[in-house]
C-alpha cells in the first residue's frame, strides 16, 4: 500500500483518487531510498510506473521542506515532447490538492508564453532537453538552488543525441541536488559514462530490465512470405484480434502513411503519426485515441517514443525493429500499470536475422502465431546457426553474384556486337563513315 511510505498525505490521498493504491515494484524499490535523498540510477521496463516512483518521493520533499529562495526546485528532463506531456499530467493529478505549481516546457511551440510561466517560477519544470537548453542561455530559469534533477529516458536521450545538452543542464544546476536517472535499458556505453559524470554515489537498481521478458506482455511473431502477406495478417489480426486500442509500427513514415491510408479505406478507426506529422497534428492525433475516437495508431519508433495511450493492449510489428531497444520500447506501449497485453511481429524472410538478433538480446525467444486461413510459403529458414541465424553461405553467394554479373555482361556485350552487326551490313560502311 502507498499508505505505508511515509509520503505527505496530500500525495496519498490523490493516489488513491487515481485508484492507485498498490505500488508496483520499482516504487517499492525506489521510493524509500529517493526520500532517503540518494542519488539513483535506476533501469525499469517502460509501463512500470516508473513516473510515479520518482514523482511521488520527489514532491514529498518539496511539500515537506522550506525553500526560501524562489527557482526551480525540482526538474524532470525528458527527450521527447509526448512524454513531457505525461509526466506534466501525472504531475498535475499528484499535486491537486498542494499549492505545488509546474510549468511545462518544450519545443516546437512558441517560446514567449514560456518565459511568463517561467518568470512566475513554478517549484517544479517538466522539460524536453533542447528548449530547456535555451532557456538557461537566456537566463529564464534558474536551476541554481535546484533540489532535485530527474533524467528520465536517458537512454533515448543519448541515443537522440542529446548527450552534450543533457550535460549543460547538468553544469548549471545546484551541485547540491539529489540526481535521479531512468532508462528503460543500461546496455549503453555513454549511459555509464553519463552515470559517473552526474550521480553521486548513486543506488543502482534494475527492477526489471528492459531485456527480460516482460511478464505481462504475450510476445508473438507470424511469420509472412512478404508485404502483401503481412498486409492480409495485420487485417485479419485487426478484425479477429481482441483489443481495446492497437499500435501498429512500421519502419519507415512511407510505411506508416501507406498502411495509415489502407486501413482508413477499410474503415477502421486509424490515426497516423511519424516525423513528418506537424505538432499541432500530433496533438489532434492524441487527443483522438485518448478519447477512443481511434483506435488503432500506425506509428514509427521516433513518433511512438514514449507515448502513454490508455488502453493499449494490442501492438503489431508490421515490421520487424531493427534493434533490441526499439522492440522493447515498442512493446512496452502495452502491459503498461499491470494491465495485460499481446505484441505481434510480422516477419519475412530477410527479416529474419534480425528477429534471431532480437531474440538473443533479450534473452528469450518468441512465441510463434500461425493464422490458419492465412498460410505462406515461409516456415523459417531450413538450417539455422547456433545464433538462431540462416545458415547462408556468404562466399558462396557472393561468388554466385559475382558468376551472374559475368554472365550479365557478357550477354550485353553479346547484344551489342550483333546490334553493331545489324547496323552494319556486310559490305556497306559504318554511317558516319558514308557521310563524310
Ligand atoms: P510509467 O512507467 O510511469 O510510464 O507508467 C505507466 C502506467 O502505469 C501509467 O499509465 C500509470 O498510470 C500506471 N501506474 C503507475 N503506478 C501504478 C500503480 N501503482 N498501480 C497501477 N498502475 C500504475
Amino acid at each position: 500500500m502507498f499508505s505505508h511510505f511515509s509520503l505527505h498525505r496530500l500525495l496519498i490521498k490523490s493516489l488513491r483518487e487515481q485508484g492507485l493504491r498498490q505500488p508496483t515494484p520499482v516504487q517499492i524499490e525506489a521510493i524509500p531510498l529517493i526520500l532517503d535523498g540518494m542519488d539513483l540510477q535506476v533501469t525499469a521496463e517502460t509501463g512500470s510506473g516508473k513516473t510515479v516512483a520518482y514523482l511521488a518521493p520527489a514532491l514529498h520533499q518539496l511539500l515537506t521542506t522550506a525553500h526560501p529562495s524562489g527557482g526551480t526546485r525540482l526538474l524532470v528532463v525528458l527527450p521527447t515532447r509526448e512524454l513531457a506531456q505525461q509526466v506534466f499530467k501525472t504531475c498535475q493529478q499528484l499535486t491537486r490538492h498542494t499549492r505545488l505549481s509546474a510549468g511545462l516546457i518544450y519545443g516546437g511551440e512558441a517560446i514567449d508564453p514560456q518565459y511568463a510561466l517561467l518568470a512566475d517560477e513554478p517549484a517544479i519544470v517538466i522539460a524536453t532537453t533542447g528548449r530547456l537548453l535555451e532557456h538557461i542561455e537566456t537566463n529564464s530559469i534558474d536551476l541554481a538552488t535546484l533540489e532535485i534533477l530527474v533524467l528520465d529516458e536517458a537512454d533515448r536521450m543519448l541515443d537522440m543525441g542529446f548527450s552534450d545538452d543533457v550535460l549543460k543542464i547538468v553544469e548549471v544546476s545546484s551541485p547540491k541536488r539529489q540526481t535521479l536517472l531512468f532508462s528503460a535499458t543500461m546496455n549503453n556505453a555513454w549511459l555509464g559514462a553519463m552515470a559517473n559524470k552526474v550521480l553521486r554515489e548513486p543506488e543502482v537498481l534494475e527492477v526489471s530490465g528492459g531485456r527480460t521478458s516482460h511478464s505481462a506482455i504475450t510476445e508473438q511473431v507470424m511469420l509472412a512470405d512478404n508485404e502483401a502477406h503481412k498486409q492480409k495478417q495485420l487485417l485479419w489480426l485487426l478484425s479477429f484480434e481482441p483489443y481495446r486500442k492497437a499500435i501498429v509500427f512500421t519502419n519507415s513514415r512511407v510505411n506508416a502513411e501507406r498502411l495509415g491510408s489502407l486501413l482508413q479505406q477499410k474503415k477502421y478507426r486509424v490515426v497516423a503519426l511519424h516525423g513528418d506529422v506537424l505538432p499541432e497534428r500530433r496533438k489532434r492525433v492524441m487527443e483522438r485515441l485518448d478519447a477512443a475516437e481511434a483506435k488503432i495508431l500506425v506509428a514509427t519508433d521516433v513518433a511512438a517514443r514514449g507515448l502513454d495511450i490508455d488502453g493499449v493492449d494490442l501492438v503489431i510489428n508490421f515490421d520487424m525493429p531493427r534493434r533490441g531497444d526499439d522492440y522493447v520500447h515498442r512493446i512496452g506501449r502495452t502491459g503498461r500499470g499491470g494491465e495485460k497485453g499481446v505484441a505481434i511481429t510480422l516477419v519475412q524472410p530477410d527479416e529474419w536475422n534480425l528477429k534471431a538478433s532480437v531474440e538473443r538480446y533479450l534473452k528469450h525467444t518468441f512465441e510463434p502465431r500461425l493464422i490458419e486461413v492465412l498460410q505462406g510459403q515461409f516456415k523459417g529458414p531450413k538450417k539455422l546457426r547456433a545464433s538462431g541465424k540462416t545458415v547462408g553461405n556468404k562466399k558462396k553467394k557472393e561468388k554466385g553474384n559475382r558468376d551472374s554479373k559475368t554472365r550479365k555482361k557478357a550477354k550485353q556485350r553479346k547484344r551489342l556486337k550483333q546490334s553493331i552487326g545489324k547496323r552494319r551490313a556486310p559490305g556497306k560502311a559504318p554511317r558516319n563513315e558514308s557521310s563524310t
